[in-house]
């Protein structure tokens, strides 16, 4: 099982982050061990001091395939949930002064949080969801799926050129604007529409 994720796939994110969009899909991948499943506490670790909240969609996939076809994309994805892309902005920005990849400012032990997931024949349009993060009770992330810059379908194309597709990998799709530093105590809560599938408690 691989994390597959997406970066800048939000405009009005890449820029409170002073990115330029991208032409192509950002593409980078987490490892298993970073998974932590719905309702466990994220014990923050001592090696960062400015770990951002990221809300994502989460798509998880349940056919294999490699160089997947745009009429064909959609059928791989069975259920549609939540997930925070916890990054490590302080190491990410040293990182990529370097030049170097991200993986450690993203990748770290329980760095892709995912929440429940929903069955994708709920879906209408792919290009129509809401979701976002309350932070201690306040909306800090809101998104709507009409204002992503890539496609579930377009970033289903994309990485399979590269990645052969598994049953049970997951594909974090970017989030919106509104990441802002956690601390210890924090508790985060995630919605899809009117939903809360994900909760997590910051130690
Ligand atoms: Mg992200």
């Amino acid at each position: 099982m691989k994390i597959i994720c997406v970066g800048r796939n939000y405009a009005a994110h890449a820029a409170e982050l002073n990115n330029d969009l991208p032409t192509e899909p950002l593409i980078f991948l987490k490892p298993d061990t970073a998974i932590l499943r719905n309702g466990k506490p994220f014990y923050h670790p001592d090696f960062s001091d400015n770990i951002h909240h990221e809300i994502e969609l989460v798509l998880k996939i349940g056919r294999n395939g490699r160089h997947i076809q745009p009429e064909f994309a959609a059928s791989y994805i069975t259920h549609i949930g939540l997930g925070i892309d916890f990054t490590a902005r302080d190491l990410q920005d040293k990182l990529k002064k370097a030049g170097q990849p991200w993986e450690l400012a993203k990748g770290f032990d329980h760095s892709a949080v995912l929440g429940d997931f929903v069955e994708v024949d709920h879906f209408k349009d792919f290009r129509n969801i809401n979701f976002g993060l309350k932070k201690n009770g306040e909306w800090v992330q809101r998104g709507n799926t009409r204002d992503l810059i890539f496609s579930f379908e377009s970033v289903i194309c994309y990485v399979s050129k590269f990645f052969t597709l598994k049953v049970g990998d997951y594909i974090f799709t970017g989030t919106p604007e509104g990441v802002s530093k956690i601390a210890q105590g924090d508790l985060l809560e995630g919605f899809l529409e009117e939903q809360s599938l994900l909760t997590c408690a910051v130690k």
